[in-house]
C-alpha cells in the first residue's frame, strides 16, 4: 500500500487520497468560497444522572440534507467548485467533516460532582468515501477496492490514536435512508472521541471484572464459547469468525472477531487485514441478499488503545440492522430508548440460519 496523497480544502480542512495500485491521485484546488471554520463547534455537557457526556453540536442542523444526485457533495468535482472532493475521480478519500460533532485538541477533565459542567467538544470527525461511484455500496466493491477502504481505516486509526487527548477512535458506517442517512453516496465516518463512549466503558468494566474472576479475557472466552456452541456461527476462517451473538439486541446482528486478541485494526497483520476484508464484505453481501431491497445497517468498529485502562479491549466489528421483515422496521421505542432494555422479536439462531443460507 502506498502512502496517501495529502490535500487541503478551501477552509483548511485536511484531505487524504488513498489510491489503488497503478492509480495516481490528481486533486485540483478547492475554489469554493467556504466560510471560516468554528474552532469549537460543539460542547460536551455532563449528565450527572448517568455519568455520561452528551455532545451538543447545534450547528449540525444546517448540514446538507438529502441533496439531489446531481448535487452530491461526495461525488468527484473536477472544477473544484461543486463538491467536497476537488478531483475528476478518486478511489477512496478521507477528509475532515465540514459539520463536525467534535473538533480541536484538548483534554476532557474528570467531571466534578456538582454544577452544570460544559467543556469544548474536542476531538475530530472525518468522512470516508468508499468509492467515486454514487450508486455503489461497500458490499459491491471489488476485493482490492474493499481492502483499500480497510487500509484507510487502519491509517486513520493509527493517526488519530496519536492525537493528544483522544481516548477512542470509532470507524463506522450508517447505510440506508431508513436509519436517517442524509447522503446516499457510499461513505462512512470516523470519530476520535476525547473520552470513552458509554457502551465501551461498560464493556471494559465487564471485561475487567471477568479478568479478576477468571484470569482470562472476556471477549476471547466468549468467542471460544460461540465457536464451541456453533449454532450462531455465520463464517469461520483461520483468522476471523462471524456470528450472531447469543443475546442479539437487533433483528439482524452479526459480530466479526479476529481469532486472536488485538486492541485495534492497526495491530492486525497484512494477511489478517486481507482476510478481514473478505469476511466483512461477505457478511454485507449476505445482508443484501436477505430481502428484495438492500438491508439498512449500522457498522461499528470497536477499537481500543493499548493503555492499561483499555487492556482487556478486543477489536471486533458489530453490524446491526433495524429491518425485522420484508416490510417492517424495528423502532427503538420506550423500553429501548428510555430504559436501554432491548426486546428482540426474532430468535438469534433463526437469524443465523437465514444468514448461513445466503452464503455463495
Ligand atoms: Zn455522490
Amino acid at each position: 500500500m502506498t502512502a496517501p496523497t495529502r490535500w487541503t480544502l478551501a477552509d483548511g480542512r485536511d484531505m487524504l487520497f488513498f489510491t489503488l495500485p497503478g492509480h495516481v491521485a490528481a486533486p485540483v484546488p478547492d475554489r469554493r468560497p467556504l466560510a471560516e471554520r468554528d474552532p469549537t463547534p460543539s460542547q460536551l455537557r455532563y449528565d450527572r444522572t448517568t455519568g455520561q457526556w452528551v455532545i451538543i453540536a447545534a450547528q449540525r442542523q444546517d448540514r446538507t440534507y438529502k441533496p439531489p444526485p446531481d448535487q452530491c457533495p461526495l461525488c468527484p468535482g473536477p472544477t473544484g467548485l461543486t463538491s467536497e472532493i476537488p478531483a475528476a475521480d478518486y478511489d477512496v478519500v478521507v477528509f475532515e467533516n465540514r459539520f463536525p460533532s467534535l473538533a480541536g485538541a484538548g483534554t476532557v477533565p474528570n467531571p466534578p460532582a456538582e454544577g452544570f459542567v460544559a467543556v469544548p467538544g474536542y476531538g475530530r470527525c472525518e468522512v470516508i468515501c468508499f468509492s467515486a461511484d454514487h450508486s455503489g455500496s461497500f458490499a459491491e466493491l471489488g476485493p482490492t477496492h474493499a481492502r483499500l477502504v480497510v487500509e484507510a481505516w487502519r491509517h486513520r486509526t493509527a493517526d488519530l490514536l496519536q492525537l493528544p487527548g483522544i481516548d477512542q477512535v470509532f470507524c463506522f458506517e450508517n447505510r440506508g435512508e431508513e436509519i436517517g442517512v442524509t447522503l446516499a453516496h457510499p461513505h462512512g465516518q470516523i470519530y476520535a472521541y476525547p473520552y470513552l463512549t458509554p457502551r465501551t466503558a461498560i464493556m471494559l468494566s465487564q471485561a475487567d471484572q471477568y479478568r479478576k474472576q477468571h484470569g482470562s479475557n472476556l471477549f476471547g472466552d466468549l468467542l471460544a464459547d460461540e465457536i464451541a456452541d456453533g449454532r450462531r456461527i455465520i463464517a469461520h476462517s483461520e483468522k476471523f469468525t462471524a456470528f450472531v451473538p447469543f443475546a442479539a439486541r437487533w433483528p439482524v446482528e452479526v459480530h466479526i472477531y479476529p481469532n486472536r486478541l488485538v486492541h485495534n485494526i492497526t495491530e492486525l497483520t497484512a494477511d489478517e487485514l486481507d482476510e478481514f476484508t473478505l469476511m466483512y464484505r461477505d457478511v454485507l453481501q449476505r445482508f443484501d441478499r436477505l430481502y428484495s431491497s438492500p438491508l439498512p445497517y449500522l457498522s461499528a468498529l470497536h477499537q481500543y488503545n493499548d493503555t492499561e485502562a483499555q487492556r482487556e479491549g478486543y477489536f471486533h466489528v458489530e453490524l446491526m440492522s433495524i429491518r425485522r421483515s420484508a416490510t417492517k422496521l424495528k423502532y427503538l421505542a420506550s423500553s429501548e430508548s428510555a430504559m436501554d432494555a432491548f426486546i428482540s422479536d426474532v430468535n438469534p439462531e433463526a437469524v443465523a440460519a437465514r444468514l448461513c443460507e445466503q452464503a455463495t
